[in-house]
């Protein structure tokens, strides 16, 4: 990079980073090490590997890419999978302190929110994040505000510059969930949050095939207490995945794109569906989320979520017509995949009980039209049926 001024775009830097040297017979990727110890001296310990709890140079390569895409001079952290560095960030409330989350979000975060609030660790505020003034008015004497945008599965968009420079003020630690995103579409860092954590099972792997979690802080000192909090919790990922996520990255731009793509193709549509009672995808500019999230993000995204129908029937008789998009739970990978939220009987129920969320993947968009326009009248014919 120091033979030019401008700095890698981040569709090149997915692609350049985090390689070994390229010295004469050095490999292009990083190896696999498989080890479990590494040779040490009887001197104190300084900064060394020690042991595979500790570190492993097979998460390095990862690590050094998720803070170099995320805008951090500090190493990222990779973690056993995306609630294992959810666990670990959620670990920065203090005993008895406050947490500020939003009421709709992954509902593994706030299940783990909700049973350290009821074992007594901390006290829960939750908040409509899309509603700037409430959110406001939570943070005094918080000790950590937890954002995800647009979240999961509601679509809303948080005003994260607003929010993250008043977390600040108030000397509340911020962490904000980038998985939707992923830095290519938003860098939260950069809006002036402390810590990004990521499912890096979802996107950032693509291919559907890993668990993986990865934290980026802003603050060496963050990082270091975070680190040292893996290390003692053991929420360490094993070398293969590391490889396997660091792979999966080197595509990223390119699969966003596509995705990207055919979701806001396929969103006009199904906006203007008879079947499709309500939709939220923040990239088309009626929806209530645009200009906050033209504003923050890059780019929209590759999720919408839409309300099939009247009921749960109806939104169970679409996922269960649709042919070439999987009814699974889980978003980001290259497949398409359609889940209706409510089927999980800990979402929270400000999600309708008739919300899919489509995790568009990256086949043609045509295909996908096809299947979504044939599994919508199969389940408009079936809800006519039942009328009758
Ligand atoms: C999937 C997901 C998680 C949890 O990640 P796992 O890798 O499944 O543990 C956290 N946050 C968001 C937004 C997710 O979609």
């Amino acid at each position: 990079m120091s033979s030019s001024e401008r700095p890698l775009d981040p569709s090149t830097l997915v692609v350049a980073c985090a390689r070994p040297a390229k010295e004469r017979d050095a490999p292009l990727n990083p190896p696999i090490v498989l080890s479990s110890t590494f040779v040490g001296a009887a001197a104190p310990i300084q900064g060394e590997r020690v042991y595979g709890r500790y570190t492993n140079p097979s998460w390095e390569p990862l690590e050094e890419a998720i803070a170099e895409l995320e805008g951090s001079s500090a190493p990222g952290l990779a973690y056993a999978s995306g609630m294992a560095a959810v666990s670990a960030a959620l670990s920065l409330v203090p005993i008895g302190g406050t947490l500020v989350a939003p009421v709709s979000a992954y509902n593994g975060t706030l299940a783990l929110a909700r049973s350290l609030a009821e074992q007594g660790a901390l006290t829960l505020r939750t908040v409509d994040p899309a509603d700037t003034e409430a959110t406001l008015e939570a943070l005094p004497g918080a000790d950590v505000l937890w954002l995800e945008s647009p979240t999961n599965p509601l679509m809303e968009v948080a005003e994260l510059r607003v929010l993250l420079a008043a977390a600040r003020q108030h000397d509340v630690l911020s962490v904000v969930d980038n998985t939707f995103c992923t830095p290519l579409r938003q860098r939260p860092l950069e809006l002036g949050a402390d810590v990004v954590v990521h499912s890096a099972t979802k996107f950032i792997s693509g291919h559907s095939d890993v668990l993986m979690g990865l934290a980026v802080c802003a603050d060496p000192a963050v990082r270091a207490n975070l680190a040292a909090r893996r290390t003692l919790a053991g929420s360490v990922p094993g070398p293969f995945e590391a490889w396997l996520a660091l792979r999966g990255l080197r595509t990223l731009a390119l699969r966003m794109d596509r995705a990207e793509a055919s979701a806001a193709t396929l969103a006009e549509r199904l906006s203007v569906d008879p079947f499709v009672k309500a939709l939220r995808y923040p990239g088309l500019p009626s929806d209530p989320g645009h200009a906050r999230a033209a504003a923050q993000m890059s780019g929209f995204g590759a999720l919408l979520c839409i309300q099939v129908g009247n009921d749960a029937h109806a939104a169970e008789a679409f996922v269960d017509a649709l042919r070439l998009i999987t009814p699974a739970t889980s978003l980001g990978g290259v497949e398409s995949l359609a889940e209706r939220r409510r089927r999980h009987p800990g979402e929270p129920d400000v999600v309708p009980e008739n919300l899919v969320r489509l995790s568009i993947g990256i086949e043609h968009p045509e295909d996908l039209w096809a299947d979504l326009h044939g599994a919508l009248r199969a389940a408009e014919l079936a809800a006519g049926a039942s009328v009758d």
